[in-house]
C-alpha cells in the first residue's frame, strides 16, 4: 500500500493549507463564540472545496472520501469550527441529497452546496435517544401528495445557518429501526422552529430543533421507511470525516507545541532540550502517526464507501488519540 500523495493531491492540500495557515490561524478566535465562521466559508467555497462531496454535473468536485479528509485535517489544523462547518457540506447529508432526492430538488440545492449558499444540518439525534436509532421518536405522516413531520431533534450542528435540514424519522408511525426514513425539511417551512442553544467547548453552537406539523411536499421524503439500512454503509464515510478533525487538531496543537518548547526557555536552555519534554513529544508523535495510518488507511478501502471495521477502528482511535494529544499540549 503506497502513502505517498499524487501531485493533484498534494496541489489540493497546498491550496487549502496556504489558505488556512495564511488567514484562518490568525481568524481561529473569533467562532468560540459560536458564531458561524462564513468568512472562512466564503474563501473555501471560492477553492471549490465546498463541494468536495457534490458530483461534478452539480458544480462540485466529486472527491473520494480520502481527499476529503485530507483537506479537512488541514483546516482543522487551525480551526476546528470551520472544519466542523465544512463538514457539514462534506459529509453525509450531502451524499443522501445527491443520491436519493429527486432531480427537482438536487439541481437546486448542491450548486448552492457547492457556493455556500446553503448550508445542511444532518438532524438524527434525539432528546432521549442518540446511538439508538429505534427508539426515535419524530414521525413523518404521509398524507396524500404531502409529508407532516412531528419532533424534536438536540445536539444539532448548524441549526442557526442551515438552509435545509436532512431529518432522520420515523415514517406513518412504523416501529424499529426498520421504520426509519429520510425528510428533507428546508428553512422557513412553519412549524420549524430553533428552541435551545449549547454552546460547546470546540466554540460550536449545537441546537435544539422542534418540527410541529411541518409540512413539505412528498419529494422531500427522498428515503422511505428501511432506508435507513441502506445508509449505514454511507455512514462509514463519516466515520472517516470526522476522525480526519481530530487528526487535524492533534497535529494543530503538536505544532504549536513544539514552536512553545523551542521559544520558551528555563534554566538557561529552551524547554525542548529537557529529556521529559521530549518522551512527552515523541510520544505524542508517535500517536497522531498511528493513527494517521489508521485513518488513511480506512480511507483509502473506500470504494465508494469504506470497509466498516477499519472506519470504526479510525474513528475511535483518532478521537481517543486527539484528547491525549491535546492534553499533553
Ligand atoms: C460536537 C457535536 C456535534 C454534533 N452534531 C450533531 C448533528 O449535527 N446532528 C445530530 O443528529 N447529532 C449531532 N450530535 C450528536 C451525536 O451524534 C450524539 O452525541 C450521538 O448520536 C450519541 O448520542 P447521545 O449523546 O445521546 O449518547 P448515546 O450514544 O445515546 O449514549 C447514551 C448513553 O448510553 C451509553 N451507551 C451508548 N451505547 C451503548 C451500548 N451499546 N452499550 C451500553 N451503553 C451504551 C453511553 O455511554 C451514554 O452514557 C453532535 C454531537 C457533538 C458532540
Amino acid at each position: 500500500m503506497e502513502f505517498r500523495l499524487s501531485d493533484t493531491q498534494r496541489a489540493l492540500v497546498g491550496s487549502v493549507r496556504e489558505l488556512a495557515q495564511g488567514k484562518f490561524r490568525q481568524r481561529g478566535l473569533r467562532w468560540m463564540d459560536g458564531t458561524f465562521p462564513w468568512e472562512n466559508i466564503r474563501e473555501l467555497a471560492s477553492l471549490g472545496v465546498l463541494g468536495m462531496s457534490v458530483p461534478e454535473e452539480y458544480g462540485g468536485m466529486g472527491l473520494p472520501v480520502f481527499e476529503t479528509a485530507l483537506v479537512l485535517e488541514e483546516i482543522a489544523k487551525v480551526c476546528y469550527p470551520t472544519a466542523m462547518a465544512v463538514l457539514g457540506e462534506a459529509g453525509v447529508q450531502t451524499r443522501v441529497i445527491a443520491k436519493y432526492a429527486p432531480e427537482s430538488i438536487r439541481s437546486r440545492i448542491l450548486p448552492q452546496v457547492c457556493s455556500g449558499d446553503c448550508i445542511l444540518s444532518i438532524c438524527m439525534t434525539e432528546p432521549h435517544a442518540g446511538t439508538d436509532v429505534a427508539n426515535y421518536r419524530t414521525n413523518a405522516v404521509i398524507k396524500g401528495d404531502r409529508v407532516v413531520v412531528n419532533g424534536a431533534k438536540t445536539l444539532i450542528s448548524r441549526a442557526e445557518e442551515a438552509g435545509m435540514f436532512v431529518v432522520f424519522t420515523r415514517i406513518d408511525g412504523r416501529p424499529g429501526r426498520e421504520g426509519i426514513g429520510c425528510v428533507l425539511v428546508e428553512r422557513g417551512t412553519p412549524g420549524l422552529e430553533v428552541t435551545g442553544t449549547y454552546h460547546t467547548m470546540g466554540g460550536e453552537n449545537l441546537h435544539e430543533v422542534q418540527f410541529r406539523d411541518c409540512e413539505v411536499p412528498l419529494e422531500n421524503l427522498v428515503l422511505r421507511e428501511d432506508g435507513f439500512k441502506r445508509l449505514l454503509s454511507a455512514f462509514n464515510t463519516q466515520r472517516c470525516l470526522n476522525p480526519s478533525i481530530s487528526l487535524g487538531l492533534a497535529e494543530g496543537a503538536f505544532d504549536e507545541t513544539l514552536r512553545y518548547v523551542r521559544d520558551r526557555t528555563i534554566f538557561g536552555k529552551p524547554i525542548g532540550e529537557f529529556q521529559g519534554a521530549r518522551w512527552k513529544l515523541a510520544d505524542m508523535y508517535k500517536d497522531i502517526e498511528a493513527a494517521r495510518g489508521l485513518l488513511y488507511r480506512a480511507c483509502m478501502t473506500a470504494d465508494p464507501f469504506p470497509d466498516p471495521f477499519l472506519a470504526a477502528t479510525a474513528k475511535v482511535f483518532c478521537n481517543e488519540m486527539a484528547i491525549r494529544v491535546t492534553n499533553e499540549a
